[in-house]
Parts: C-alpha cells; sequence; structure tokens
C-alpha cells in the first residue's frame, strides 16, 4: 500500500515520510507518469550507446541523435574509431560542442577497446571506468541500458537536482549522491529511476524554475513551492 494511502490532505505530507517510504513513492508516481521511459539516446549496440553517451557530455540528447546515424554508418567497429582521421571525426561530431577532445576520446577509445578487448566493449564497471572517455556516469549509462546490468545509478545534472529537491541526498558530488540513492531503490529499478528522473527534470521539475503547480510529487516534496 502507498504510504500516502488514507493521509489527509497534501499540506506537509513530505514531513511525514521517512526518506525510503518518499523515495518508493517517487518511484511509483513517475512510472505511472512517464511509462515511456527509457533511453533517450538512440543506439542498438553497446559500441554505440558509449559513443553516444560520450557525444551527450554538454549536449542535449536530441542534438546526439542527429549526429549518430551519419557516424555509426562510416563507424560501425571500434577499428573504424582506432583508423578514422582526427579531422574526419571532428567534423562529423563538430555539432555536439567541444568536437575535438570528443574526437580524440573517440579515437582513443576505438584504439583501447581493440587492443585490450578485441573490438568489443567489456561489460564491468572496472574494464569501462579504464577506458579513455569514460567515468563512471558512462559506465552506469552501458551497463544499464546496453548489458541490462545495474551496477548503479546514473547520476547526471537531472538526477543530482532531482535527488536534492526530493530530499533524498543533500549530497553535490555525483558519486555521493547515487550512494545515498542506491539503498533507497530496488537495484532492478536502478536505470529505469534515471530515466524517469530526467524526464521529470526535463519536463516539469527543472533547474531554473520548477513548475511545481504542475507536479505529480508536490505532495512528497520538501521543495515543492505553493
Ligand atoms: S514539487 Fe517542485 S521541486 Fe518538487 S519535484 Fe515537483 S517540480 Fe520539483
Amino acid at each position: 500500500m502507498s504510504p500516502l494511502s488514507g493521509r489527509p490532505g497534501r499540506a506537509g505530507v513530505a514531513a511525514h515520510l521517512t526518506r525510503a517510504e518518499r523515495a518508493g513513492e517517487v518511484l511509483r508516481q513517475l512510472r505511472a507518469e512517464y511509462p515511456e521511459a527509457t533511453c533517450a539516446l538512440a543506439h542498438q549496440s553497446p559500441l554505440e550507446l558509449l559513443v553516444a553517451t560520450i557525444l551527450s557530455a554538454q549536449c542535449t540528447d536530441a542534438r546526439v541523435n542527429l549526429v549518430t546515424p551519419a557516424l555509426f554508418a562510416r563507424c560501425p567497429t571500434a577499428a573504424d574509431y582506432a583508423a578514422i582521421s582526427a579531422p574526419e571525426l571532428e567534423r562529423l561530431i563538430q555539432s555536439t560542442g567541444f568536437f575535438r577532445n570528443k574526437a580524440k576520446s573517440l579515437i582513443g577509445l576505438g584504439r583501447a577497446l581493440v587492443e585490450r578487448h578485441g573490438g568489443e566493449v567489456p561489460d564491468s564497471m572496472e574494464e569501462l571506468v579504464a577506458l579513455p572517455g569514460v567515468g563512471r556516469k558512462t559506465a552506469n549509462v552501458v551497463l544499464g541500458n546496453a548489458f541490462g546490468k545495474n551496477e548503479g545509478i546514473v547520476v547526471d545534472t537531472h538526477v543530482a537536482r532531482l535527488a536534492r529537491r526530493l530530499g533524498l541526498t543533500r549530497e553535490e558530488d555525483p558519486v555521493r549522491i547515487e550512494r545515498d540513492l542506491v539503498p533507497l531503490f530496488p537495484r532492478p529499478a536502478w536505470a529505469l529511476l534515471a530515466h524517469l528522473l530526467i524526464f521529470h527534470g526535463r519536463r516539469v521539475c527543472r533547474a531554473p524554475r520548477p513548475r511545481c503547480a504542475d507536479c505529480r510529487l508536490a505532495a512528497i516534496c520538501p521543495s515543492a513551492e505553493s
């Protein structure tokens, strides 16, 4: 039964919930709100998702999805990233921003995958974060969405902001936020949780001005503005 069942009114409800109860409600409510929530980066393989996630740094997923069809056609394998010239790759990914650094990362990534992993994307956190340009967030995206392995929770700017506003953490550092979130949610839901928070962060709980009046979490959110 929902911890909100039988409680009168909305005012003050947030204060009565434990963090675990609030977390359960967040997952339940957002699941109902966004049944379509999924990874927004178009991909058909772990390599494509890894590349798309690297390109998504400081860039929208929609912009990345405009760039990747031509990129994936030109570079279907890790060996293609290892062999492509920097100027050609930079031209292909230019509109995603920071394209020189990203091209360097992708070429280094292609070489490392060929040299260390026979051209395949590894499916462990330890091996993924050892690759050039791959941090814990990117590794969590790939593990959760391409391999179906919930090793951790993706903490991007939306997840971090919503976790704080919803009173699920007081931390600023993504690794510490992840550490706070992990015990609050069932492991099979970790990848979905990030998608749900990202969907809600883009549509309702926006960075500069949250739309609390339109938010179905307002009754349980300690930051709700009336
Ligand atoms: S009530 Fe406001 S601050 Fe809380 S989650 Fe909703 S939009 Fe964000």
